[in-house]
């Protein structure tokens, strides 16, 4: 398949203050758009084209079924001015993955990849500059075909779309309060949980309001079914220092297998901590944060690399990790070495890092 770039005629004005950079709002110039269709033998029309709305016909099955797939991921601009992705074929693999749970089409993963990278080549001056911010980079699939009947459409769109993004945290780590749900369920063993599918989201939204509306910033999910080991949190896997111990959910399926968790995992190893792949209870965050033996917890994901919890609540029980205000010795350490590698002052060790 070749890759069309057709001619821009309208860019947008650039980004003058890159503290003003919110998330997600902001779009680049272009986009990569690649057609499905099984009747014009698969893939073809791979282009890159102005940033532009869609057509979609009011009958496309994503609209009704929510047969939809995406993943992020990150641009960093480095001080030698050169830009880097960050693991970017993990994502293409992760992509694939989701698409076959889905019962969409695969994308050729070197071809896909190349293209992200000429996409981001053609929009290079999109990455902004300051230690922090990054260009967030969202490859979706939706099923296009117009046709009401519950089945595997038999028409994509797969595309790409770049937002410039500000640093997550402006005044440095900021540790969250986290609202531990009894009640509402992320994932079920067989369902969908290990996908990066919008209806995840969609269902996720109802509790995530009930947590913000008592002042929470995130929800932790429980197991479906007895409601009892930790699963993830929010739209971030999540770790814990138990008896010094790096501890973290098992991809048992129902949790979605984050790239920031491999890496954080890998460098935590390479830091002399010890793993430990196994889900924590309720009854351990509670009775560990009281006894001592659970001194520090994050969140990983690619949009806030880590993030420190403060707090957790569970019914009327809330526990506070030492003052709820200051980042852990260790999750400070792994961030710091992290995003170091991502922005290029820590060497990159494990080929983790694809410069444009
Ligand atoms: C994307 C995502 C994560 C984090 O994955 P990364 O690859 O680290 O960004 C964690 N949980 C859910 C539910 C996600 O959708």
């Amino acid at each position: 398949m070749e890759l069309t770039v057709l001619p821009l005629t309208d860019p947008k004005p650039r980004v003058t203050d890159e503290s003003q950079l919110a998330f997600g709002r902001l779009f680049s110039d272009r986009m990569l758009i690649l057609e499905f269709d099984r009747a014009k033998g698969g893939w073809h029309e791979a282009r890159i084209q102005p940033y532009q709305p869609f057509v979609l016909d009011p009958a496309a099955m994503v609209l009704h079924y929510a047969q939809e797939i995406f993943e992020g991921l990150k641009a960093f601009r480095r001080p030698d001015g050169s830009i880097a992705l960050f693991r970017p074929k993990d994502n293409v693999v992760r992509f694939n993955r989701s698409a076959h749970r889905m019962c969409m089409p695969e994308v050729d993963v070197d071809f896909f990849l190349d293209a992200i990278k000429e996409l981001i080549r053609l929009e290079a001056d999109w990455v902004p500059n300051s230690r922090g911010t990054s260009l967030y980079i969202r490859p979706t699939m939706i099923a296009t075909e117009p046709m009401l009947g519950v089945r595997p459409s038999d028409q994509y769109l797969c595309y790409v779309i770049l937002s410039p993004v500000a640093a997550y945290y402006k005044g440095g780590l900021a540790p969250v309060k986290i609202w531990i749900s009894d009640h509402y369920v992320r994932a079920a063993n067989g369902g969908t949980g290990e996908v990066k599918t919008g209806g995840n989201y969609a269902a996720s939204l109802y509790a995530a309001r009930e947590a913000a509306e008592k002042g929470y910033d995130q929800v932790l999910w429980l197991d479906a079914k007895n409601k009892q080991q930790v699963e993830e949190v929010g739209s971030m896997n999540i770790c814990f220092i138990y008896d010094g111990k790096l501890v973290t959910s098992p991809l048992h399926g129902t949790i979605l297998d984050g790239i920031t968790r491999r890496s954080i995992l890998t460098l935590a190893k390479e830091a002399g901590l010890e793993i430990e792949e196994r889900a924590l209870s309720v009854d351990e965050i509670f009775e560990g944060v009281e006894s001592g033996r659970l001194t520090e917890a994050f969140g990983t994901g690619t949009a806030v690399v880590v993030s420190p919890v403060g707090e957790f609540t569970y019914r009327d029980r809330t526990v506070v990790l030492g003052d709820g205000k200051t980042t852990g010795e260790i999750t400070r350490k792994l961030y710091d070495t992290l995003t170091g590698i991502q922005y290029g002052e820590v060497p990159d060790n494990h080929d983790w890092i694809v410069t444009i």
